[in-house]
């Protein structure tokens, strides 16, 4: 079934993936790939539009200056992440930048995908950027804050505040909550969590599919 939105493609069902910080996005993500879903990720795309040589890193260069760059040629991700963290107009700046090229090379996969496709789009900052009405389901992904901290600092090299304050940037567990259609509670082992998002799939998904 195609059907055309101001001449664009839309996918069979569009499904918007979203939670905090290390909560659990990209296992849910994996498992629903699976499945058979096209999985846009936003982190991906973020990383693609500011590859070396690319029109993203050449804005990013002129925005933040030199130290946005390591010696390789590539956008200094730690050195940017530490920079708009401390300085919010520098932040706002870098969005600027990005996200319309991430979201531009969303809609450009969307579109590829065609009119059969079950499509994901992983996007952390769902809630944060107003995004949930874009998608046919929203589906939110909780862990436990004091897990999610653990796990940034395991594997992440974060410090116990910083991981805190990242969180704190973000929106809050209510926030998405009232967003979402689907909410996948990610509170026991990681084959939970894969399990619980195919209980997902064949509930909310697969009978839109036949
Ligand atoms: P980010 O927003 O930073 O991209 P994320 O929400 O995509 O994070 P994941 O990358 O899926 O989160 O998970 C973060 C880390 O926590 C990964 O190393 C993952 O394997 C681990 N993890 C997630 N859920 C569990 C769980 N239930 N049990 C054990 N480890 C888990």
């Amino acid at each position: 079934m195609s059907e055309t939105e101001a001449g664009r493609v839309r996918p069979r069902l569009h499904i918007g993936l979203t939670g905090g910080i290390a909560s659990g996005k990209s296992t849910v993500a994996a498992e629903l790939a699976a499945l058979g879903a096209l999985v846009v990720d936003a982190d991906a795309l973020s990383r693609a539009v500011v590859e070396p040589g690319s029109e993203g890193l050449d804005l990013v260069r002129q925005a933040l200056g030199p130290t946005a760059i390591a010696a390789d040629g590539t956008m200094d991700r730690a050195a940017v992440g530490k920079l708009v963290f401390a300085d919010p107009e520098a932040r706002n700046t870098l969005n600027g930048i990005i996200h319309p090229l991430v979201r531009a090379a969303g809609r450009r996969l969307v579109e590829e995908a065609g009119p059969d496709a079950v499509v994901v789009q992983d996007v952390p900052l769902l809630v944060e950027t107003g995004q949930a009405g874009a998608y046919d389901l929203v589906l939110v992904v909780e862990a436990e804050a004091e897990e999610r901290v653990a796990r940034m600092i395991r594997d992440r090299g974060m410090t116990d505040a910083e991981a805190r304050a990242r969180m704190a940037a973000q929106a809050t567990d209510e926030q998405r909550r009232a967003v979402a259609d689907v909410l996948i509670v990610n509170d026991a082992g990681l084959e939970d969590l894969r399990r619980t998002t195919r209980r997902v799939w064949d509930e909310y998904v697969a009978p839109k599919l036949t």
